[in-house]
């Protein structure tokens, strides 16, 4: 009878005393410093998320697995995103993903699952050649692929740069002449749209590459580069029309060319390549599940 009465007031006393111990003592320090993964349950191709909740307000986290790391942005205050590329070339098994901020340290196991690529077999003559980048494509391309930047310009999924139908998957790995070639995956997805047909800008960023076949693309043929920000970028290539230029900025769906059968292909088609810092990584989730 008497307790009833009681414990209201109590429960309230109590929490009146924890809100006066955490403004003398402060946030309590495992607070100080979350994180998350996303997916916790990666395949090789995945781009994982690392979400940070610190106390830092100027002062990003770091995050790295062994000596390699990754950049960090922002997102809101107190709040920060690390983006972890994963490749076919990737071993698989358990990596240990450090974060460190505000003088504290986390490690997250991450479990990197295995994965079948479809494999091709080609046979090709070795006389050939002919299919070498030149070294003006390789340093304009090598260069893109670098780029990281601050601002993000993706907003939601990305959308299906072309209409044709997929017609070769991401991560295809290959046997030249029956030899396993060890660093070899295909980095992107093929459309099979007509000669001329749209390509749209699969979402918002600035251009930040057009090479021409007349400029010595041999390789990739006429190719934009699409900077989406925060690392992640975009790459298209054996276009047969360009319709952006460099330092132009553009929006999700826009029209930025056309596909062709420029560079080194056996018929016309979109290659859209998806890199994560400088990784080829597999675009589906990109296209589906809106990653931030
Ligand atoms: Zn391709």
């Amino acid at each position: 009878m008497f307790t009833r009465y009681l414990r209201l007031p109590l429960l309230i006393g109590l929490s009146i005393l924890a809100a006066i111990a955490s403004i003398i003592f402060g946030v309590s320090r495992a607070d100080a410093l979350q994180v998350m993964l996303r997916p916790n349950n990666p395949k090789l191709g995945d781009t994982v998320s690392v979400w940070i909740a610190s106390n830092a307000a100027n002062n990003p986290p770091t995050v790295s697995i062994g000596r390699k790391q990754y950049p960090v942005f922002a997102m809101s205050p107190n709040r920060w995103r690390a983006f972890i590329p994963t490749t076919p070339l990737d071993k698989a098994g358990l990596k240990q993903v450090i974060v460190t901020g505000e003088g504290l340290q986390q490690t997250l196991k991450m479990p990197l699952s295995d994965r079948q690529f479809p494999t091709q077999r080609i046979w090709i003559d070795e006389s050939g050649g002919g299919s070498e980048p030149t070294d003006y494509e390789w340093d304009k391309v090598s260069a893109f692929k670098k780029l990281v930047t601050p601002q993000k310009f993706w907003n939601g999924a990305f959308l299906r740069p072309n209409d044709g139908e997929i017609t070769t998957v991401f991560g295809v790995q290959r046997y030249y002449n029956g030899v396993f070639a060890d660093d070899y995956y295909h980095r992107g997805v093929d459309y099979g749209g007509e000669v001329g047909s749209t390509v749209v800008a699969p979402a918002a960023g600035y251009i930040r590459l057009v090479g021409t076949v007349g400029q010595g693309f041999r390789l990739h043929g006429n190719t934009i580069g699409l900077d989406h920000g925060q690392g992640v970028a975009s790459i298209f290539l054996h276009l047969s029309k360009i319709y952006v230029k460099e330092g132009d900025f553009v929006k999700a769906g826009q029209a930025i060319g056309a596909v062709g059968a420029t560079g080194a292909v056996t018929g016309a088609h979109l290659h859209w390549g998806l890199y994560v810092n400088g990784e080829a990584i597999d675009p589906v989730a990109w296209r589906y599940e809106a990653i931030e």
